[in-house]
């Protein structure tokens, strides 16, 4: 995900319809969870099993995936000094930008469990029937609708972490589809990508795509688990439809990243008005614990975080001289 650069938030309120939208994914997580969780017989069925349980694992990551891009695109949408946490100037220029004024209001300029429109994720999103064959073509219609919405959202985002997001998760999402698909073949013999037309995204032609496709990841499910889920091979083989090659279970998570570690916004009290206060704390606390001076966690791009706790040490020391 790149780093922070022009805000856009206005695009952060199109990009939460891919976190809480009907066909967002928090649905697709929760829709695959509960589908596992009631599962039944599941030693008898114990590739779909697989499968399913198997999915919902990777479709936690998309959630974070989501919220990053959001975060990303809020940050900076609000002056970054303390000074401007106090005033009538430092959210004037969000009148027209805030689509979703909750993003502010409410949410710390962060992701909102919510859609485009502002309305919360729902459980009525989510469907568990129990019938294995109607909640396998389920998810084959969510997953089409779910790239439908991401290729709708990379044409009306051109933020650099709309275009990121919506590249990585049209290729994956291309993966699940083609999984479900191939379940519901084996199980009855109807070919749903055939009988349906549902949309053909050309991720051969979206520049964003290009670089999972260069890794092969159109073709591979990973399995994210290093003792369970090993039957999802059977379900999950034979040729990509669209291209020929073969689909490929692979036996490790897919590779992660540090995450950016994004900037105070002092202007929504984003971690506080003023940060510096909260870092000298736990400054003074990790003293306290025996723990170096030096935060333990790693993340990507330290964006104030450093400098932040660094002048919080130097002021702790000019106050105990
Ligand atoms: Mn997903
Ligand atoms: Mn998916």
């Amino acid at each position: 995900m790149p780093p922070p650069s022009d805000p856009d938030p206005a695009g952060a309120a199109r990009v939460q319809e891919l976190m809480g939208g009907r066909f967002g994914e928090m649905s697709t997580f929760m829709n695959y969870t509960f589908q596992s969780f009631n599962f039944r017989n599941r030693q008898g069925a114990r590739p779909f099993f697989d499968l399913i349980s198997n999915i919902a694992a990777e479709e936690f990551g998309h959630i974070e995936l989501v919220a990053v891009a959001i975060n990303t695109m809020l940050t900076g949408a609000t002056p970054a000094t303390d000074k401007a946490a106090f005033g009538d100037s430092s959210m004037a220029d969000l009148k027209d930008l805030a689509i979703n004024p909750h993003h502010f209001l409410a949410g710390g300029q962060g992701a909102l469990c919510q859609d485009s429109r502002g309305n919360p994720w729902t459980g009525d999103n989510v469907f568990s029937s129990g019938d294995l064959i109607e909640d396998l073509t389920h998810n084959f219609f969510l997953e089409t609708g779910a790239r439908n919405n991401k290729l709708k959202v990379y044409e009306m985002c051109d933020h650099p972490a709309a275009r990121a997001l919506t590249g990585y998760l049209l290729v994956r999402g291309g993966v699940h589809q083609v999984a479900y698909a191939r379940a519901v073949e084996l199980l009855t013999g109807a070919d749903l990508s055939k009988m349906f037309p549902s949309p053909r995204i050309p991720t051969d032609k979206i520049p964003e795509c290009q670089p999972h496709i260069k890794k092969k990841l159109h073709l591979k499910l990973y399995r994210f688990s290093p003792d369970d889920y090993k039957e999802i091979a059977a379900a999950f083989n034979g040729a990509h439809p669209e291209t020929g090659e073969p689909l490929e279970v692979v036996d490790e998570a897919p590779e992660g990243a540090l995450p950016n570690d994004l900037p105070s916004q002092p202007a929504v009290f984003a971690p506080d008005y003023f940060p510096e206060e909260i870092a000298e704390i736990a400054q003074k606390l990790r003293k306290k614990a025996g723990l170096p001076d030096e935060p333990l966690g790693e993340v990507a791009n330290p964006a104030d975080g450093k400098s932040t706790v660094k002048k919080a040490a130097k002021k702790a020391k000019s106050k105990v001289t």
